[in-house]
């Protein structure tokens, strides 16, 4: 994905003008066949459009999205939808996501008639084969949707995602909406899926320490985004833009030293964005120029990406800009 940008028109009251919302501004992304790319940041930050976006269940504005070198068919085309059935999506809420009244081995198979794959037997035996894969028995394909557990649901969602054999599966907080004690086992079967079926995976989600578990390469976001990239123990251990350090300092560690990094201001508003560099009125470390200039997400010399002027190392941490220069 190159350059993705994503615009919404959004009304403030029933006359208000409509404002423009950047949900995503300018996002670059590669993924290698068979990576992990966790995409963290809070909700809001455009993540789950730039999913969408890398799917193609959404155009973007700018920019353009390539698929085994070639640009992605517009989203409603024949050819899109050949391409579709390469590139699948595991939602946040599988009872949402599945059909209540239909057992969950018909709608396992879905994808398979749709893309006319396979005969009656070949399918019948590709879903009971995708409901082992993913720790289902064959007797729960008999089962409608609120038969079965949270986790179990999930676990059908993800089995239907995976039936068409796909290249690159989006995963959007697969997890968030499940128990704790549920949570673990999901994460395990998604490791396992992608080592085992080596399909490419974009994992979204808030939680640094769940992506980490899963990724190959960690991209954190910021009001539409990405701020800064590398490897998920790199980034934890020594975070270097200030978002991500308060990121990872909020994460619970039993023993850990260091306090909690506080974020001052209000939570990230896509519809009123800040100048220059769009976390200055936050940023601890700000200097003047950051509420100018809006710094490019580039390698330091550790090749570790990051947009920020002080991780950088262009100018000294300063002390934070409460008001934007203008
Ligand atoms: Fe943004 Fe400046 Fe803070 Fe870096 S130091 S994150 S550029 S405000
Ligand atoms: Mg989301």
């Amino acid at each position: 994905a190159r350059g993705l940008v994503r615009r919404y028109a959004m009304r403030r009251g029933m006359f208000g003008r409509a404002a423009e919302v950047r949900a995503v501004n300018g996002v670059s992304l590669a993924l290698a066949p068979g990576e992990t790319l966790g995409l963290v940041g809070e909700s809001g930050c455009g993540k789950s459009t730039t999913g969408r976006l890398v799917l193609g269940l959404e155009a973007p504005d700018a920019g353009e999205v390539c698929f085994e070198g070639a640009p992605m068919p517009s989203p409603g085309t024949p050819a899109w939808r050949r391409q579709r059935a390469r590139l699948q999506m595991v939602f946040q809420d599988p009872l949402g996501a599945l059909d209540r009244r239909l057992p969950v081995a018909a709608q396992v198979a879905e994808p398979l008639e749709i893309h006319g794959l396979g005969g009656r037997t070949e399918r019948a035996a590709r879903v009971e084969a995708l409901l082992r894969a993913v720790g289902l028995r064959a007797d729960h394909g008999a089962r409608y949707p609120h038969e079965l557990s949270g986790g179990q649901r999930q676990r059908a969602v993800l089995a239907r995602a995976l039936a068409t054999d796909p290249t690159l599966l989006v995963c959007d907080e697969p997890i968030s909406a499940l128990d704790v004690s549920i949570q673990a086992q999901v994460m395990n079967l998604l490791t396992e899926v992608q080592a085992t079926a080596g399909v490419a995976m974009l994992f979204v989600s808030h939680d640094l320490r769940a992506v980490r578990q899963v990724s190959h390469r960690v991209a954190v976001m910021y009001l539409g985004s990405i701020v800064e990239e590398g490897d998920p123990d790199a980034i934890l251990h020594d975070p270097a833009h200030p978002y991500t350090r308060a990121l990872v300092s909020a994460i619970p560690r039993p023993g850990a030293q260091g306090q909690r990094i506080v974020l001052r201001g209000d939570p990230p508003n896509p519809a009123a964005r800040p100048s220059g560099c769009a976390f200055h009125p936050r940023c601890a470390v700000a200097v003047p120029l950051c509420a100018r200039v809006s710094p490019e997400l580039k390698p330091r010399r550790d090749g570790r990406l990051v947009a920020c002027h002080v991780a950088q190392g262009e100018v000294a941490p300063g002390t934070g800009v409460s008001e934007p220069a203008r």
